[in-house]
Parts: C-alpha cells; structure tokens; sequence
C-alpha cells in the first residue's frame, strides 16, 4: 500500500499556543505512528488575518518541539490559481452561484435564504456560492464516529469566493486535502462543523476523500476554545518538553511522564503507544 499523509495546517494569524500544538502534536503522532508522512501547509489565504513574521514563529515552534515535517512548506498563497480553476469546474457542474446580497441582510440569516440562486453571472462586488441543494452528506469520523448532516439545515449556500476575491476555507481546504497526497486529516474539533461542506466540495470535484479525525481542543476556565481571540499565551519555546507533556497529558497519551531528556525521546515514546482510543471525551482545560 502507499504511504499516506496527514498535514498540521496553520493560519499565520499568531505565534502558537497550547491548543495549536496539542493539534499540531496529535496529527504528527497519528501520521509516524502510521509511517506516514507528514506536512505543513499554510493556511494563509485570508490577508487581512495574517500576521507579519507568524509563519517565522509558527514554524520555529513546531521545530523546537520536536515535530519535524517532510518536504518544503506548503503555501496557500501559491495555489490560488489552483483553486481558481476548481472554481471554474465548480461553475461548469452548475454547482455554484453568485450572490449580491450585502453583509446587512447575509448577517441577519441564520442561514443564508437562498436569494441569488439564480444568478448565474457575476456582478461587480459579488461572492459566489456553494448551492447545497437538498445533499445529504455522510462520513465516519476516525474520533467522533458516523456523522449524517444535511447541509441546508446547517450551513446552507456556503462561500467559496468571497466578496474581496479572497477563496474561502472550505474551497481551498477541500482542494488541499482532497488531492489524493493526504489520506488523514487529524484537526480539532471546532472544525467538525465545516467538514460536510469541505466533503460536498471534495465530491463535486471528483476528488479523494481523506479519512478525518477531530480531536478535542484545548479550553480556558471559561470554556472557550484557545485562540489570539480569547487572548492565548504563545507557547514558552524555553520549555519545549514541559510544553509537549501538558499536550500529551490532554491527548490522554500513557506517554506524558515517561522518562525523555528531549522533545524527540518523548515524542518517540509518544508515537510507540499511540492510540485514538486514548483521547478524552472532554475538551481539557489549560492551565491558567
Ligand atoms: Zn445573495
């Protein structure tokens, strides 16, 4: 059989934080675990969002910890072109629209109502649109099991290009991760709700389904997910195995105190044990 691939894909918004390296550390353990590749992509596409010198800090932290990656960097900021032309393909299947609504009236839906559907031309200043249709959409989650979900229910329309011309995650992602090189996607689990629609790209596109895994994410004492929004602290790179054992201690690892003088024994006694089935049902809550 083929090698496959899992990949830790970033956006250059911040330096690391505990929550980025725990899903950063089970994606690398899950892939060498399996003898698999691994890679980084830069999920770099929304401008606005990123942060001179985060990929610098990003990638630094990553080395520091021990989680070395195969091959060069990856870019999304290089591919735009590639996600173009799916675009296109998406348009030519009829898979797509474009929408004039404004912010006012998109921000006011729950979920967007449907309004441009039959608008098959572009106008200046518009998004274009994902039609979901009716589409059931189903797959199992290597952690959270079957997933079933009708994407008119819970997303509807989604954007592929935005209103400035910036490609939207679930396009560009679905092209990644759906070229045939990655086969497991091991991410957190704020991203389960985008997974169907990532799917409903990937079918359309006639591309490869990877088998994906959302692991728990890492909170603060007010249950909110660890972002630059709820105001992280960037990973102490002067502790690197201090860091790595909190991460596997929450990754429920049996390899968390195990005996390491470096990241790189740690990391190793980590891959040797392992397992999916050890991840806790509950998000953990960092230290504060
Ligand atoms: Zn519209």
């Amino acid at each position: 059989m083929d090698r496959g691939a899992g990949r830790f894909a970033p956006s250059p918004t911040g330096p690391l934080h505990l929550g980025s390296l725990l899903t950063a550390t089970a994606s690398w353990l899950d892939a060498r675990a399996r003898g698999d590749a691994w890679y980084v992509r830069i999920d770099d596409l929304d401008t606005p969002r990123n942060r001179p010198g985060a990929t610098d800090s990003i990638l630094a932290s990553l080395d520091c910890h021990g989680l070395h990656w195969d091959g060069p960097v990856r870019y999304q900021s290089a591919r735009i072109a590639v996600y173009e032309r799916a675009l296109a393909d998406l348009a030519a299947r009829g898979c797509v629209f474009f929408c004039s609504c404004s912010r006012r009236t998109v921000g006011s839906q729950r979920i967007y109502a449907g309004n441009c559907r039959a608008r098959r031309a572009p106008t200046p200043d518009c998004s274009i649109r994902m039609r979901v249709d009716e589409v059931a959409v189903d797959f199992d989650d290597l952690v959270c099991g079957h997933r079933y979900e009708v994407l008119a229910e819970t997303v509807g329309d989604f954007v592929l290009r935005r209103r400035d011309g910036i490609i939207a995650y679930p396009l560009a992602t679905a092209v990644d991760d759906g070229a045939g090189e990655i086969t497991r996607v091991i991410r957190g689990r704020d991203l389960l709700a985008s997974t169907a629609a990532q799917l409903l790209v990937i079918d359309r596109l006639g591309l490869t389904r990877p088998a994906y895994g959302h692991v728990p994410i890492v909170v603060n004492t007010a249950g909110q997910k660890l972002s630059k929004q709820t105001h992280a602290a960037p990973l102490d790179p002067s502790r690197p195995l201090a860091n790595l054992r909190l991460v596997l201690e929450a990754l429920g690892s049996p390899a968390a105190a195990a005996p390491a003088g470096t990241s790189t024994e740690l990391l190793a006694a980590a891959t040797g044990t392992w397992s999916i089935d050890h991840l806790p049902a509950t998000d953990p809550v960092a230290p504060s």
